[in-house]
């Protein structure tokens, strides 16, 4: 007789998991909603495969299938069957660790609701091997078949099972899941959750702690200023009060030449460009603290690092307080957090914009890294590249995730994020 008690169907999940790092009960406080949802997680592990998961009786009933469950009635898949998942990994997307069990990348790839095809109930047929079923997802649909192979259990003791799809109105002859990657929860593919996960599964933490959301919330989204706005900067004088976005912007000296050459670029034509691109700029500085490089009389004479908000900034200018400042030391940054301070600090001098590899409040906890590759007075660009690529081999080899960052110059920055 199979066990109905979820805590019991646990018992083989809780087995390949190390709890020892918490006192409380695995699989503990896990409330089941919604009592006949199905999910296909699309699960890169050490080999690509669907987790095909239907609930039953307070767990997630789940058998791996390595090519993926299809709608065509002429494919007969293998299906591993294996351990019970607890319901909620039900809609996990993100990744689990590198070195745990299942580690890789999960997307849920189909989810719905399911039925028995039979009366009987569904755990006694999965004990005899002969499950009929429907799914009406968004992918898959009508009536599907898992039967037990007589030729039992695999290399690991896992039972080996066939999945098949009855020839009925919802069968579509020659489907191919693998034409269907994208994750019915995010619209993400593998590739995308695995570059920028939102979540992690630790599995060696009870089920209801094992989803952690990464790098906390998607960035905010910014609009550029109106034609009006900018048509208003043009108008203003050698300086005066800008109005942006509700902000008002004391420019001045608009008519100063900070980039020379052939046509020079004025203060204001940089303030403008500021302004519009800071759209693009402002999900990589905002809630971080700033380092100024300041060229206030143009780039043609050097730059010099500019930490403490001037006493002159206006009152809207999000500030952080350093409490750990020493004497001396810095007290009060800049947090860039909107169109119109890009803007003001581009009024300020401050062209580059170094924001803190962290972000508050955790400013001792980095979200990335940065990898400087500098080219040498006798190493050219092309030396730059073979550098990157092989920080970027040995980043892999670590589980890390590394990017390239131009630094508009001549160097690459290895931006190596953990999301
Ligand atoms: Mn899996």
């Amino acid at each position: 007789m199979a066990a109905t008690d979820p805590q019991e169907r646990l018992a083989t999940y809780r087995a390949k998991r190390d709890f020892s790092v918490t006192a409380e009960p695995s699989g503990a406080g896990a409330a089941p909603s919604g009592s006949d949802r199905f999910v296909v997680q699309r699960h890169r592990a050490r080999r690509l495969h669907y987790d095909l998961r239907l609930e039953i009786a307070g767990v997630l009933v789940s058998w791996a299938v390595p090519k993926g469950p299809t709608l065509d009635p002429k494919a007969r898949q293998l299906a591993v069957h294996v351990e019970d998942h607890p319901v909620e990994y039900f809609d996990f997307e993100g990744v689990i660790p590198k070195g745990e069990y299942g580690g890789g990348d999960v997307v849920v790839w189909d989810w719905g609701t399911w039925s028995p095809a039979k009366e009987e109930d569904p755990l006694r047929s999965i004990e005899k091997g002969d499950l009929h079923f429907d799914l009406r997802g968004e992918k898959l649909a009508g009536r599907f078949v898992l039967v037990r192979r007589d030729s039992g259990t695999d290399t690991s003791g896992k039972e080996q099972w066939l999945l098949l799809h009855k020839n009925d109105d919802a069968a579509v002859p020659g489907w191919d899941p693998e034409d269907h990657p994208r994750s019915v929860k995010s619209g993400l593919t593998n590739d995308q959750v695995a570059s920028a996960p939102s979540a992690q599964w630790r599995s060696d933490l009870p089920a209801a702690e094992a989803s952690q959301a990464l790098g906390g919330a998607p960035p905010p989204v910014w609009e550029g200023p109106t034609d009006e706005e900018l048509q208003a900067l043009d108008k203003l004088g050698k300086g005066g009060l800008w109005t942006m976005q509700g902000r008002e912007l004391k420019l001045t000296n608009l008519d100063k030449v900070l980039f020379p050459g052939q046509p020079p670029v004025t203060k204001r034509e940089v303030v403008r460009y500021y302004a519009v691109i800071a759209r693009w700029m402002l999900p990589y500085l905002y809630d971080r603290p700033l380092n100024l490089n300041r060229f206030p009389d143009g780039v043609a004479k050097p730059g010099f690092w500019h930490k403490e908000v001037p006493s002159h900034a206006p009152d809207w200018l999000q500030q952080w307080h350093n409490p750990e400042a020493d004497p001396g030391e810095t007290r009060c940054y800049a947090v860039v957090d909107s169109v119109p301070a890009v803007a003001w600090m581009a009024n300020f001098g401050g062209l580059e914009l170094h924001a803190w590899t962290s972000r508050l409040p955790d400013v001792h906890q980095p979200t990335w890294a940065l990898i400087d590759i500098d080219p040498g007075t006798t190493t050219g660009f092309d030396d730059i590249l073979v550098l990157a690529r092989l920080y970027r081999t040995a980043l892999e080899h670590l589980g890390v995730v590394g990017m390239p960052k131009v630094t508009g110059k001549r160097g690459v920055h290895d931006l190596d994020s953990d999301r």
